[in-house]
Protein backbone atom coordinates (compact mmCIF):
# COMPACT_ATOMS: atom_id res chain seq x y z
CA UNK A 1 0.00 0.00 0.00
CA UNK A 2 1.24 3.57 -0.69
CA UNK A 3 2.77 6.01 1.81
CA UNK A 4 -0.02 8.19 3.05
CA UNK A 5 0.13 11.74 4.36
CA UNK A 6 -2.19 14.08 5.81
CA UNK A 7 -0.85 17.30 4.26
CA UNK A 8 2.24 16.74 1.49
CA UNK A 9 3.90 19.48 0.68
CA UNK A 10 6.49 19.28 -2.85
CA UNK A 11 9.41 21.61 -2.17
CA UNK A 12 11.13 22.97 1.18
CA UNK A 13 12.42 26.03 0.19
CA UNK A 14 11.00 29.05 1.01
CA UNK A 15 7.51 28.78 0.22
CA UNK A 16 7.17 24.56 1.81
CA UNK A 17 8.79 25.25 4.78
CA UNK A 18 7.48 28.11 5.96
CA UNK A 19 4.37 26.92 5.10
CA UNK A 20 4.64 23.47 7.24
CA UNK A 21 6.18 25.62 9.97
CA UNK A 22 2.97 28.00 10.11
CA UNK A 23 0.73 24.93 9.62
CA UNK A 24 2.57 23.32 13.07
CA UNK A 25 1.83 26.38 14.82
CA UNK A 26 -1.69 26.30 13.93
CA UNK A 27 -2.39 22.94 14.30
CA UNK A 28 -0.07 20.44 16.06
CA UNK A 29 -2.35 17.66 15.53
CA UNK A 30 -2.02 17.58 11.40
CA UNK A 31 0.37 15.05 9.98
CA UNK A 32 2.35 16.67 7.56
CA UNK A 33 5.39 15.58 5.61
CA UNK A 34 7.77 17.43 3.36
CA UNK A 35 9.04 16.40 0.10
CA UNK A 36 12.38 17.88 -0.60
CA UNK A 37 15.55 16.36 -2.18
CA UNK A 38 18.57 19.28 -0.91
CA UNK A 39 20.32 18.29 2.03
CA UNK A 40 21.05 22.31 1.94
CA UNK A 41 18.58 25.41 2.06
CA UNK A 42 19.51 28.09 0.66
CA UNK A 43 19.18 32.19 1.15
CA UNK A 44 19.03 32.96 -2.13
CA UNK A 45 18.62 37.16 -2.01
CA UNK A 46 22.03 36.98 -0.70
CA UNK A 47 23.66 35.76 -3.86
CA UNK A 48 23.31 39.27 -5.61
CA UNK A 49 25.38 40.83 -2.67
CA UNK A 50 27.62 37.49 -3.09
CA UNK A 51 28.12 38.49 -6.65
CA UNK A 52 29.16 42.14 -5.47
CA UNK A 53 31.43 40.52 -3.28
CA UNK A 54 29.99 41.87 -0.07
CA UNK A 55 28.59 38.91 1.74
CA UNK A 56 29.51 35.18 2.70
CA UNK A 57 28.90 33.03 0.47
CA UNK A 58 28.80 30.20 3.28
CA UNK A 59 26.17 32.32 5.21
CA UNK A 60 23.86 31.69 2.54
CA UNK A 61 23.05 28.03 3.48
CA UNK A 62 22.61 25.68 6.32
CA UNK A 63 21.35 22.36 6.60
CA UNK A 64 17.92 21.29 5.25
CA UNK A 65 17.29 19.70 8.40
CA UNK A 66 17.40 22.67 10.87
CA UNK A 67 14.31 24.22 9.22
CA UNK A 68 12.08 21.15 8.80
CA UNK A 69 9.70 21.56 11.92
CA UNK A 70 9.66 19.14 14.73
CA UNK A 71 6.70 16.45 14.01
CA UNK A 72 6.92 17.07 10.24
CA UNK A 73 8.60 14.28 8.08
CA UNK A 74 11.30 14.83 5.47
CA UNK A 75 11.19 12.91 2.37
CA UNK A 76 14.51 13.49 1.25
CA UNK A 77 13.33 12.82 -2.76
CA UNK A 78 12.61 14.13 -5.70
CA UNK A 79 9.04 13.87 -7.21
CA UNK A 80 8.19 12.86 -10.24
CA UNK A 81 4.62 13.35 -11.33
CA UNK A 82 1.68 14.56 -9.64
CA UNK A 83 -1.92 12.61 -10.16
CA UNK A 84 -4.36 15.27 -7.99
CA UNK A 85 -7.53 13.18 -9.65
CA UNK A 86 -6.00 10.56 -7.40
CA UNK A 87 -4.68 12.37 -4.86
CA UNK A 88 -1.49 11.02 -5.24
CA UNK A 89 2.57 12.19 -5.44
CA UNK A 90 4.66 9.57 -7.90
CA UNK A 91 8.47 10.11 -6.48
CA UNK A 92 11.38 9.92 -9.03
CA UNK A 93 12.14 6.11 -7.15
CA UNK A 94 8.55 5.06 -8.45
CA UNK A 95 7.15 5.41 -5.19
CA UNK A 96 3.55 6.70 -4.62
CA UNK A 97 2.50 8.87 -2.09
CA UNK A 98 -0.96 9.73 -1.28
CA UNK A 99 -2.70 12.52 0.31
CA UNK A 100 -5.44 14.27 1.66
CA UNK A 101 -4.48 17.80 1.29
CA UNK A 102 -1.01 18.85 -1.07
CA UNK A 103 1.21 22.46 -1.46
CA UNK A 104 2.87 22.56 -4.35
CA UNK A 105 5.90 24.72 -3.48
CA UNK A 106 8.50 23.37 -5.96
CA UNK A 107 9.97 26.78 -7.38
CA UNK A 108 11.29 28.01 -10.52
CA UNK A 109 12.94 25.86 -12.84
CA UNK A 110 16.15 27.76 -14.33
CA UNK A 111 16.74 27.09 -18.60
CA UNK A 112 20.40 27.32 -18.79
CA UNK A 113 20.10 25.03 -21.71
CA UNK A 114 17.46 27.88 -23.48
CA UNK A 115 20.47 30.25 -24.72
CA UNK A 116 22.75 28.22 -26.95
CA UNK A 117 26.31 28.16 -25.86
CA UNK A 118 25.29 29.01 -22.35
CA UNK A 119 25.70 25.86 -20.39
CA UNK A 120 29.42 25.52 -21.65
CA UNK A 121 30.43 29.01 -21.23
CA UNK A 122 28.70 29.69 -17.86
CA UNK A 123 31.53 30.46 -15.46
CA UNK A 124 34.77 31.02 -16.91
CA UNK A 125 35.74 33.82 -19.77
CA UNK A 126 33.64 36.75 -17.84
CA UNK A 127 29.95 34.82 -18.39
CA UNK A 128 28.81 35.13 -14.90
CA UNK A 129 25.56 34.83 -13.15
CA UNK A 130 23.99 35.20 -9.66
CA UNK A 131 21.66 32.51 -10.23
CA UNK A 132 23.02 29.55 -7.74
CA UNK A 133 25.13 28.75 -4.66
CA UNK A 134 28.28 28.11 -6.42
CA UNK A 135 27.76 30.47 -9.41
CA UNK A 136 27.65 33.68 -7.92
CA UNK A 137 31.10 34.16 -6.32
CA UNK A 138 32.44 33.99 -10.10
CA UNK A 139 30.34 37.46 -10.99
CA UNK A 140 32.44 38.97 -8.18
CA UNK A 141 35.78 37.86 -9.56
CA UNK A 142 34.60 38.88 -13.02
CA UNK A 143 33.71 42.34 -11.61
CA UNK A 144 37.05 42.78 -10.16
CA UNK A 145 39.03 42.07 -13.45
CA UNK A 146 37.12 45.18 -15.17
CA UNK A 147 39.67 47.92 -16.50
CA UNK A 148 39.44 50.76 -18.93
CA UNK A 149 38.52 49.96 -22.94
CA UNK A 150 36.02 46.67 -21.55
CA UNK A 151 32.45 46.29 -22.16
CA UNK A 152 30.28 44.99 -19.40
CA UNK A 153 27.02 43.63 -20.38
CA UNK A 154 24.26 42.51 -17.86
CA UNK A 155 20.74 40.30 -19.40
CA UNK A 156 16.89 40.03 -19.06
CA UNK A 157 15.26 37.12 -20.08
CA UNK A 158 11.98 36.70 -22.10
CA UNK A 159 10.45 34.53 -19.91
CA UNK A 160 9.30 35.20 -16.02
CA UNK A 161 12.02 35.04 -13.69
CA UNK A 162 12.52 34.83 -9.34
CA UNK A 163 13.18 38.44 -8.56
CA UNK A 164 13.01 40.48 -11.29
CA UNK A 165 15.39 42.87 -10.24
CA UNK A 166 18.16 40.68 -9.31
CA UNK A 167 19.65 41.72 -13.68
CA UNK A 168 19.79 45.39 -12.52
CA UNK A 169 20.72 45.07 -8.97
CA UNK A 170 23.69 43.45 -10.22
CA UNK A 171 24.15 45.90 -12.63
CA UNK A 172 24.21 49.20 -10.21
CA UNK A 173 26.74 47.40 -7.96
CA UNK A 174 28.98 46.84 -10.76
CA UNK A 175 28.75 50.85 -12.02
CA UNK A 176 29.10 51.52 -8.46
CA UNK A 177 32.30 49.35 -7.84
CA UNK A 178 33.92 51.07 -11.11
CA UNK A 179 33.16 54.75 -9.92
CA UNK A 180 34.97 53.90 -6.83
CA UNK A 181 37.29 52.67 -9.23
CA UNK A 182 37.97 55.30 -11.01
CA UNK A 183 36.89 53.54 -13.84
CA UNK A 184 33.10 54.79 -14.49
CA UNK A 185 33.11 56.07 -18.30
CA UNK A 186 35.75 53.88 -18.98
CA UNK A 187 33.88 50.61 -18.61
CA UNK A 188 31.05 50.24 -20.97
CA UNK A 189 27.72 48.90 -18.61
CA UNK A 190 24.48 47.96 -20.77
CA UNK A 191 21.55 46.19 -19.96
CA UNK A 192 19.74 43.82 -22.79
CA UNK A 193 16.79 43.82 -21.64
CA UNK A 194 13.97 42.45 -23.86
CA UNK A 195 11.22 44.28 -21.90
CA UNK A 196 9.83 47.96 -22.86
CA UNK A 197 11.02 49.52 -19.68
CA UNK A 198 13.49 49.85 -17.00
CA UNK A 199 11.00 49.34 -14.28
CA UNK A 200 6.92 48.66 -14.28
CA UNK A 201 5.91 50.54 -10.92
CA UNK A 202 6.13 54.47 -12.19
CA UNK A 203 7.49 55.89 -9.46
CA UNK A 204 10.37 53.27 -8.62
CA UNK A 205 11.15 53.52 -12.41
CA UNK A 206 12.01 57.68 -12.05
CA UNK A 207 14.22 57.01 -9.34
CA UNK A 208 15.89 53.99 -11.24
CA UNK A 209 16.00 56.41 -14.38
CA UNK A 210 18.23 58.77 -12.15
CA UNK A 211 20.39 56.20 -10.70
CA UNK A 212 21.06 55.13 -14.60
CA UNK A 213 22.10 58.69 -15.83
CA UNK A 214 24.49 59.16 -12.67
CA UNK A 215 26.21 56.16 -13.56
CA UNK A 216 25.32 56.71 -17.58
CA UNK A 217 24.77 53.35 -17.87
CA UNK A 218 22.80 52.26 -21.00
CA UNK A 219 19.60 50.52 -21.48
CA UNK A 220 18.75 48.13 -24.42
CA UNK A 221 15.39 47.60 -24.93
CA UNK A 222 13.64 44.52 -27.20
CA UNK A 223 16.42 43.11 -27.02
CA UNK A 224 17.10 39.47 -26.07
CA UNK A 225 20.24 36.96 -25.28
CA UNK A 226 19.94 33.78 -27.83
CA UNK A 227 23.51 32.93 -27.67
CA UNK A 228 26.60 32.88 -25.98
CA UNK A 229 29.99 31.98 -28.19
CA UNK A 230 32.17 31.60 -25.44
CA UNK A 231 35.53 31.04 -27.61
CA UNK A 232 35.42 34.39 -28.89
CA UNK A 233 33.78 36.47 -25.55
CA UNK A 234 30.64 36.91 -28.36
CA UNK A 235 26.82 37.28 -26.89
CA UNK A 236 24.01 36.94 -30.01
CA UNK A 237 20.93 38.89 -28.96
CA UNK A 238 17.53 38.80 -30.79
CA UNK A 239 16.03 42.51 -31.71
CA UNK A 240 12.29 42.52 -31.09
CA UNK A 241 10.01 44.52 -33.21
CA UNK A 242 8.04 46.37 -30.26
CA UNK A 243 4.62 46.36 -32.24
CA UNK A 244 4.65 42.87 -33.50
CA UNK A 245 6.81 40.97 -31.21
CA UNK A 246 9.04 39.56 -34.45
CA UNK A 247 12.72 38.79 -34.43
CA UNK A 248 13.62 41.74 -36.93
CA UNK A 249 17.54 40.87 -36.80
CA UNK A 250 20.90 40.15 -34.55
CA UNK A 251 22.90 42.33 -32.96
CA UNK A 252 26.47 40.40 -31.72
CA UNK A 253 28.20 42.13 -29.32
CA UNK A 254 31.95 41.36 -27.63
CA UNK A 255 31.80 41.27 -23.91
CA UNK A 256 34.38 41.20 -21.23
CA UNK A 257 32.14 40.39 -18.46
CA UNK A 258 28.27 39.11 -19.39
CA UNK A 259 25.87 38.57 -16.22
CA UNK A 260 23.55 36.89 -17.56
CA UNK A 261 20.16 35.85 -15.99
CA UNK A 262 18.89 32.92 -17.63
CA UNK A 263 15.47 31.68 -18.76
CA UNK A 264 13.15 30.07 -16.68
CA UNK A 265 9.96 28.51 -16.22
CA UNK A 266 7.35 26.01 -14.36
CA UNK A 267 9.57 22.56 -12.95
CA UNK A 268 8.91 20.52 -16.03
CA UNK A 269 7.36 17.67 -13.51
CA UNK A 270 4.73 20.70 -12.66
CA UNK A 271 4.20 20.88 -16.47
CA UNK A 272 3.41 17.67 -16.81
CA UNK A 273 1.07 16.98 -13.92
CA UNK A 274 -2.83 17.41 -13.98
CA UNK A 275 -2.34 20.28 -11.58
CA UNK A 276 -0.48 22.74 -13.97
CA UNK A 277 -2.36 25.57 -16.21
CA UNK A 278 -1.85 26.41 -19.86
CA UNK A 279 1.78 28.17 -18.87
CA UNK A 280 2.53 25.38 -16.71
CA UNK A 281 2.06 26.85 -13.30
CA UNK A 282 0.07 25.52 -10.53
CA UNK A 283 -3.75 26.83 -11.24
CA UNK A 284 -4.53 28.70 -8.39
CA UNK A 285 -6.51 30.88 -7.65
CA UNK A 286 -4.69 34.73 -7.61
CA UNK A 287 -6.37 35.51 -4.20
CA UNK A 288 -7.12 32.65 -1.94
CA UNK A 289 -4.57 30.15 -3.91
CA UNK A 290 -6.49 27.03 -3.73
CA UNK A 291 -6.64 25.42 -7.19
CA UNK A 292 -9.21 25.88 -9.31
CA UNK A 293 -10.10 22.40 -10.23
CA UNK A 294 -8.65 20.20 -6.97
CA UNK A 295 -9.82 22.03 -4.11
CA UNK A 296 -7.77 19.68 -1.75
CA UNK A 297 -4.77 21.45 -3.93
CA UNK A 298 -2.90 24.78 -2.54
CA UNK A 299 0.16 26.28 -4.37
CA UNK A 300 2.23 29.35 -3.53
CA UNK A 301 5.83 31.00 -4.42
CA UNK A 302 7.33 31.09 -7.73
CA UNK A 303 5.87 27.73 -8.50
CA UNK A 304 2.26 29.20 -8.36
CA UNK A 305 0.16 30.48 -11.20
CA UNK A 306 -0.05 33.82 -9.93
CA UNK A 307 0.55 37.35 -12.12
CA UNK A 308 2.94 38.59 -9.25
CA UNK A 309 6.66 39.21 -9.04
CA UNK A 310 8.16 35.53 -7.90
CA UNK A 311 10.34 36.66 -5.12
CA UNK A 312 10.61 35.23 -1.08
CA UNK A 313 8.49 38.33 -0.25
CA UNK A 314 5.66 37.42 -1.81
CA UNK A 315 6.04 34.26 -0.20
CA UNK A 316 5.85 35.92 3.12
CA UNK A 317 2.54 37.48 2.11
CA UNK A 318 1.09 34.84 0.64
CA UNK A 319 1.77 31.69 3.01
CA UNK A 320 -0.73 33.14 6.14
CA UNK A 321 -3.21 33.57 3.20
CA UNK A 322 -2.84 30.36 1.81
CA UNK A 323 -2.43 28.40 5.82
CA UNK A 324 -5.57 30.15 6.56
CA UNK A 325 -7.88 29.11 3.22
CA UNK A 326 -6.64 25.66 3.14
CA UNK A 327 -7.13 24.71 7.34
CA UNK A 328 -10.68 26.39 6.57
CA UNK A 329 -11.48 24.68 3.52
CA UNK A 330 -10.44 20.94 6.12
CA UNK A 331 -13.43 22.26 8.68
CA UNK A 332 -15.40 23.87 6.77
CA UNK A 333 -15.68 22.82 3.44
CA UNK A 334 -15.08 27.17 2.16
CA UNK A 335 -12.39 29.38 2.00
CA UNK A 336 -12.01 31.85 4.65
CA UNK A 337 -13.59 35.29 3.57
CA UNK A 338 -11.00 37.24 5.57
CA UNK A 339 -8.11 35.99 3.68
CA UNK A 340 -6.81 36.86 0.22
CA UNK A 341 -3.45 37.96 -1.48
CA UNK A 342 -3.17 41.04 -3.28
CA UNK A 343 -0.21 40.42 -5.67
CA UNK A 344 2.52 41.99 -2.53
CA UNK A 345 5.64 41.35 -3.25
CA UNK A 346 9.04 43.50 -2.96
CA UNK A 347 12.03 43.90 -4.55
CA UNK A 348 15.45 45.02 -2.78
CA UNK A 349 17.03 47.14 -5.64
CA UNK A 350 20.68 47.68 -4.48
CA UNK A 351 21.40 50.43 -6.44
CA UNK A 352 25.05 50.80 -5.14
CA UNK A 353 27.21 50.04 -2.20
CA UNK A 354 25.80 50.95 0.71
CA UNK A 355 22.08 52.23 -0.85
CA UNK A 356 19.01 50.73 -2.09
CA UNK A 357 15.48 51.02 -2.66
CA UNK A 358 12.89 49.07 -1.89
CA UNK A 359 10.41 48.57 -4.11
CA UNK A 360 6.87 47.21 -2.88
CA UNK A 361 4.39 46.68 -5.33
CA UNK A 362 0.89 44.97 -5.65
CA UNK A 363 -0.84 42.93 -8.74
CA UNK A 364 -2.08 46.20 -10.14
CA UNK A 365 1.55 47.96 -10.23
CA UNK A 366 0.44 49.95 -7.28
CA UNK A 367 2.60 51.08 -4.53
CA UNK A 368 2.24 48.81 -1.49
CA UNK A 369 4.26 50.01 1.40
CA UNK A 370 5.01 48.15 4.77
CA UNK A 371 7.40 50.72 6.41
CA UNK A 372 6.39 54.09 7.30
CA UNK A 373 9.58 55.75 5.08
CA UNK A 374 9.86 56.80 1.85
CA UNK A 375 11.56 53.69 0.22
CA UNK A 376 10.97 55.00 -3.27
CA UNK A 377 14.80 56.73 -2.67
CA UNK A 378 18.09 54.66 -2.20
CA UNK A 379 18.88 54.84 1.66
CA UNK A 380 21.33 53.83 4.02
CA UNK A 381 19.03 52.31 6.02
CA UNK A 382 17.59 50.21 3.53
CA UNK A 383 20.71 48.25 2.73
CA UNK A 384 21.21 48.21 6.09
CA UNK A 385 17.70 46.43 6.25
CA UNK A 386 18.87 43.97 3.04
CA UNK A 387 22.74 42.51 4.47
CA UNK A 388 21.85 42.22 8.22
CA UNK A 389 17.83 42.37 8.43
CA UNK A 390 16.17 40.63 6.37
CA UNK A 391 18.67 37.44 6.71
CA UNK A 392 17.54 37.20 10.22
CA UNK A 393 14.45 37.78 9.59
CA UNK A 394 14.50 35.01 7.21
CA UNK A 395 15.95 32.14 9.29
CA UNK A 396 14.99 33.23 12.44
CA UNK A 397 11.41 34.52 11.74
CA UNK A 398 10.09 33.55 8.24
CA UNK A 399 11.18 29.90 8.41
CA UNK A 400 10.36 29.05 11.92
CA UNK A 401 6.77 30.13 11.19
CA UNK A 402 6.76 33.30 12.95
CA UNK A 403 6.85 36.26 10.59
C1 LIG B 1 19.94 35.92 -7.42
C2 LIG B 1 18.63 35.93 -6.70
C3 LIG B 1 18.25 37.05 -5.99
C4 LIG B 1 17.04 37.09 -5.32
N1 LIG B 1 16.73 38.20 -4.60
C5 LIG B 1 15.57 38.23 -3.89
C6 LIG B 1 15.29 39.34 -3.04
O1 LIG B 1 16.08 40.27 -2.93
N2 LIG B 1 14.13 39.33 -2.35
C7 LIG B 1 13.24 38.29 -2.43
O2 LIG B 1 12.22 38.32 -1.77
N3 LIG B 1 13.47 37.23 -3.25
C8 LIG B 1 14.62 37.17 -3.96
N4 LIG B 1 14.90 36.07 -4.74
C9 LIG B 1 13.84 35.09 -5.02
C10 LIG B 1 13.54 34.08 -3.91
O3 LIG B 1 14.71 33.41 -3.51
C11 LIG B 1 12.51 33.09 -4.43
O4 LIG B 1 11.43 33.79 -4.99
C12 LIG B 1 11.98 32.21 -3.29
O5 LIG B 1 13.02 31.40 -2.79
C13 LIG B 1 10.82 31.35 -3.78
O6 LIG B 1 10.48 30.37 -2.86
P1 LIG B 1 9.96 28.93 -3.35
O7 LIG B 1 9.77 28.13 -2.13
O8 LIG B 1 8.85 29.10 -4.30
O9 LIG B 1 11.19 28.35 -4.19
P2 LIG B 1 12.58 27.86 -3.63
O10 LIG B 1 12.94 28.59 -2.38
O11 LIG B 1 13.52 27.94 -4.76
O12 LIG B 1 12.32 26.35 -3.21
C14 LIG B 1 11.88 25.35 -4.10
C15 LIG B 1 12.26 24.01 -3.50
O13 LIG B 1 11.63 22.98 -4.24
C16 LIG B 1 12.53 21.89 -4.34
N5 LIG B 1 12.16 21.09 -5.52
C17 LIG B 1 12.35 21.40 -6.82
N6 LIG B 1 11.92 20.40 -7.61
C18 LIG B 1 11.45 19.44 -6.77
C19 LIG B 1 10.87 18.14 -6.98
N7 LIG B 1 10.74 17.64 -8.22
N8 LIG B 1 10.50 17.44 -5.90
C20 LIG B 1 10.63 17.92 -4.64
N9 LIG B 1 11.19 19.15 -4.39
C21 LIG B 1 11.58 19.88 -5.45
C22 LIG B 1 13.89 22.56 -4.48
O14 LIG B 1 14.94 21.67 -4.11
C23 LIG B 1 13.76 23.76 -3.56
O15 LIG B 1 14.26 23.50 -2.26
C24 LIG B 1 16.15 35.97 -5.38
C25 LIG B 1 16.53 34.83 -6.09
C26 LIG B 1 17.76 34.80 -6.73
C27 LIG B 1 18.17 33.55 -7.47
Amino acid sequence: MARHHQVLIIGGGTAGITVAAQLRRKDRSLGIAIIEPSEVHYYQPAWTLVGAGTYDLQATRKPTTDFIPSGVTWIKERVATIAAAENKVTLQTGEDITYDWLVVAAGIQIDWHKVKGLPEAIGKGGVCSNYGFEKAPYTWEVLQSLKAGDKAFFTQPNTPIKCGGAPQKIMWLTADYLRRNGLQGKVAVEMMSPGTMLFGVEVFRNALLKVQARYGAKWSHYTNLVEIRGDKNEAVFDQIDPATGAVTGQRVEHYDMIHVVPPQSAPDFIKQSDVANADGWVDVDKHTLQHNRFPNVFSLGDSAGTPNAKTGAAVRKQAPVMVANMLRVMKENKVTEDKRYFGYTSCPLTTGYGEMLLAEFDYDNNPDPSLPINTTKPRWSMWLLKKYVLPVMYWQGMLKGRA
